[in-house]
């Protein structure tokens, strides 16, 4: 069991129709239903809440952040993004979602022009290739899945170059997207999944919930993680040093 708090902007549910009709309570409230469907304990935050949601207090007590923003990326407070950093360097997990590549918090911790991608509107499929059938978050996937209609992320992406990659994302025109890739930043874990788009029902797919649920195992800290930083005046260790 790991303590996991679904971060949503919840914008799009509200003002689209479209969207609203295939997650009424918003996409966090889906993604939360099948993380406590896998024995999680899960909280849920959003944009328009006092501190998006994301108090010291509600961090200090989340193990694994997940995190879903499109529209408002640029509304979210400065000081909260610190917040969530430092967490993550001290050791929380961050699953970061679809257009959540261009949030604030993605580019602080990746440190490189994250939004940076090939992009356009479509409603095709797109076949997700397991390029690490070892890795803990492709366990229970066959060798791609399909899903079938998103918009078109292609390369290249301005991420660094992923210590890790579990997924590749090809696309009927061509494209290919590395669309599972594993960070560390500090303590922490870091995993961005590319699909996601608001008006399809990515998160009510079975594989799709397969990958988070996994991405929240790996994330999740293990029991030794603190990190504490010492500058300067240490004592030595070894006494002739
Ligand atoms: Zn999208």
């Amino acid at each position: 069991m790991a303590r996991v708090t679904v971060w949503n902007e919840f914008l799009h549910e509200k003002r689209n129709d479209e969207v609203k009709a295939i997650y009424p309570d918003g996409i966090h409230a889906v993604i939360a239903g099948f993380l406590r469907g896998a024995g999680h304990e899960v909280g849920t935050a959003t944009l328009e809440m006092p501190e998006h949601g994301l108090t010291a207090e509600v961090l200090e007590q989340t193990d694994v952040l997940i995190w879903w923003g499109h529209m408002a990326h640029d509304k979210v407070d400065d000081a909260v993004v610190n917040r969530v950093r430092d967490r993550v360097l001290e050791g929380m997990g961050l699953i970061v979602l679809h257009s959540g590549h261009a949030s604030k918090i993605f580019q602080a911790l990746m440190g490189t022009d994250t939004w940076n991608l090939r992009w356009y509107h479509s409603d095709t499929y797109e076949r997700v290739w397991v390029v690490d059938k070892s890795h803990r978050i492709a366990q229970g996937l066959d060798d791609c899945f399909v899903i079938p209609q998103d918009e078109v992320y292609g390369e290249h992406f301005g991420i660094p170059e992923p210590e890790h990659l579990v997924f590749i994302t090809w696309f009927p025109g061509g494209e290919v997207f590395r669309s599972g890739c594993c960070f560390h930043r500090g303590a922490g874990k870091i995993f961005y999944f590319q699909p996601g788009h608001e008006t399809f029902p990515i998160y009510h797919q079975s594989e799709v919930q397969t990958v988070i649920k996994n991405a929240v195992d790996w994330a999740r800290p293990a029991s030794i993680n603190k990190v504490t930083y010492t500058t300067g005046n240490v004592t030595l260790m070894e006494e002739d040093a």
